[in-house]
């Protein structure tokens, strides 16, 4: 594999954004495996299918490309924003690669995957309505805020032009389906508790360390009154996939 764009498949196009998209689709094509199953090659749809890029014709997966130029995104763009909480909220978003690449070089410098039920409507940020000016005036698109997914659902492939091993990466996408919850609501809070896991930096950590997000967690769950409990209910659930051990009072290790 080659980090490096065919330019040759760009030559008759003119607009740098066609060039872009003609460019990192054609590198996926040619080089990209199926991260899902293995096969050694994922296919792109033909005609331009609204809601994914490619496929595997091994396993169906569906996959949409995002690619940016520059260094490592934080946010990236996505289309209409009432489109995307649809799909998310109905599980019918496929896994996103997220590209960036080099401008002056020709070639991908990161991609990572995110697998579909990584999404929760949380990490989908609302853009400003196009204004008069504009040709869609109204039209309200998104951003991915790549930060807010959990780092289980952040597959590195390419990392600062250097590939990663591919059974390292089908590894990461098997355990990260173990996390897999079809409820929106469920998979909102798994995420939410998954990332503040995450975000202490020490292998063991304590009951009380999770309390301290009681208000924010309610800020966020409305709805919900229990919180403590919920709390504990989605440490029990961590712990069923294998993603942390209980060690009795109120005391948590991550594996
Ligand atoms: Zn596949």
């Amino acid at each position: 594999m080659d980090t490096k764009f065919d330019m040759t498949i760009a030559e008759n196009y003119h607009s740098r954004a066609q060039i872009a998209r003609v460019l990192t689709e054609n590198w996926v094509a040619k080089n990209m495996f199926c991260p899902r199953c293995g096969n050694f090659q994922i296919k792109q749809f033909s005609n331009n299918k609204p809601v994914a890029d490619f496929y595997c014709p091994k396993c169906k997966n569906q996959f949409e490309l995002k690619s940016k130029a520059g260094s490592f995104a934080h946010k990236i763009n996505d289309g209409a924003y009432d489109t995307m909480i649809l799909r998310i909220t109905s599980n019918q978003n496929p896994d996103f690669f997220l590209m960036n690449y080099s401008r002056t070089e020709n070639c991908v410098k990161d991609l990572t995957m995110v697998p579909k039920h990584f999404f929760v409507p949380e990490i989908i940020e609302k853009r400003k309505p196009l204004s008069e000016n504009s040709r869609r005036v109204g039209w309200v698109g998104c951003n991915i805020i790549i930060d807010k997914i959990p780092e289980q659902g952040r597959i590195k492939i390419i990392s600062e032009g250097i590939f990663q091993d591919k059974n390292e990466v089908l590894n990461d996408v098997k355990k990260g389906e173990l996390l897999i919850e079809k409820n929106i609501s469920s998979r909102s809070w798994l995420m939410d508790i998954l990332n503040i896991v995450n975000s202490i930096n020490n292998e063991y950590f304590a009951l009380d360390e999770l309390y301290l997000y009681e208000d924010f967690l309610a800020d966020k769950h409305p709805d919900n009154h229990n919180i403590l409990p919920k709390i504990r209910q989605q440490l029990q659930v961590l712990r069923d996939k294998g993603f942390i051990e209980f060690l009795g009072r109120g005391k948590y290790r991550k594996l």
